[in-house]
């Protein structure tokens, strides 16, 4: 089999966030893990590495481009029915062991993993942006890899999608720095953070820290961005209910605005022990949301089986304001300027400006691009 690393790093260019070091060491600055980065050293993600004291990142290439419902990401609050292409890359900086995009996102990390080298495809962000019309999408996404890692590929595609009208979003764990936060600022309108757990312990054994994932909670929201918070529920790992009130909580005290969006694990890669995740207990999670004060609170994987919480409603009267069944969105009643037509209270997100134009009933799947 072809080298899965040598294909890689040709398909590399130099970093913007990054800084040098003495002794022609490195300091990335693309996520929270800092990594100082020896000569001929990869960092802990392993797709980005020092050569010649040049810290080198990728760039040019896809392991997966879909044309998905925005509502898969998932955003509630982010152009409902709109059509989001999504891009991914290979690696990460996490090793979550209940990953369902291990193939791609374990590369260079689980030798398991290596036949995601027949996935790539080289692409130019130009290219990306012509798939995107042709899909008629309103959204760029990055996404299925952690976005953070290869934030300079991103930004190249975002500004392609920008110049083009198109909003733009981050689906990721949210291990940020200050630094890449701000240099994705201007492109981005909406993040997705997973908030895989309150407890410190459970975050070392995914490979992060906890307070790095609540601090970039708190960051995008401060500079603007819309953001939409998910907790895939594992039984046995974080659902019980002193967590999940905590969970809730700390998303309270930053705005109780934000959608959280409780979600089904299914037994993936190598946790194969807890159950799947009934839907009593995602039920269960979401009254807590709701009961630690959050306006939306949304449960997810389990399509007719969630009662009221895959749809929206105005958190003034309760006027439902759509109507989803999994990725499909059935009724849409929110005005064009983002209120709710019955009390005329602001509906929180980013909603189309024209809603007769929001697309009902669509597809409700992804569309394999590559
Ligand atoms: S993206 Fe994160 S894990 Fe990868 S090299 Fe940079 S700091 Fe390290």
């Amino acid at each position: 089999m072809v080298d899965l690393a040598s294909v890689l790093d040709r398909m590399t260019v130099r970093a913007e966030l990054t800084e040098d070091l003495p002794g022609g060491s490195v300091r990335c600055l693309a996520c929270a893990h800092r990594c100082k980065i020896g000569l001929g050293k990869r960092g802990v993600c392993q797709v980005r590495f020092n050569k010649d004291g040049q810290l080198r990142v990728p760039f040019g290439y896809v392991a997966a481009l879909q044309a998905d419902p925005i509502e898969k990401k998932p955003f509630s609050h982010l152009m409902p029915g709109a059509t989001a292409l999504t891009f991914g890359m290979l690696g990460c900086d996490f090793h979550c062991g209940y990953c369902q995009n291990w193939l791609t996102s374990q590369a260079l990390r689980d030798h398991a993993s290596d036949v995601s080298v027949n996935l790539v495809h080289t692409i130019s962000p130009v290219e990306i942006i012509t798939a995107a019309r042709r899909a008629h999408a309103e959204i760029v996404v990055s996404s299925y890899n952690e976005p953070l890692i290869t934030s300079e590929w991103a930004a190249a595609i975002f500004k392609e999608a920008r110049a083009a009208g198109l909003l733009c979003a981050f689906v990721s764990n949210g291990n940020a720095t200050v630094q890449a936060l701000e240099y994705l600022s201007p492109y981005l309108s909406a993040y997705k953070i997973d908030l895989k757990s309150m407890q410190a312990k459970n975050y070392r054994s995914l490979g992060g820290i906890l307070q790095n994932v609540l601090d970039t909670i708190q960051k995008a929201h401060a500079m603007g961005l819309w953001v939409e918070v998910v907790t895939l529920i594992v039984p046995g790992f974080n659902d019980s209910n002193e967590e999940l009130f905590e969970t809730a909580r700390f998303l309270r005290s930053v705005s109780a605005d934000i959608p959280w969006h409780v979600t089904a694990f299914h037994k993936d890669y190598k946790m194969t022990e807890p159950h799947n995740t009934p839907a009593a207990t995602l039920l269960r999670a979401a009254d807590i949301g709701r009961e630690a004060g959050l306006n939306f609170v949304y449960a997810g994987n389990l399509p007719g089986r969630v009662e009221e919480y895959e749809d929206t409603r105005c958190s003034h009267c309760q006027r439902l304001l759509i109507r989803r069944f999994g990725y499909v969105v059935s009724e849409y009643h929110i005005t064009a300027h983002g209120a709710c037509p019955t009390c005329g209270a602001q509906v929180p997100g980013v909603w189309s400006e024209n809603p007769k134009n929001v697309k009902l009933n669509g597809y409700g799947m992804p569309v394999s691009l590559v």
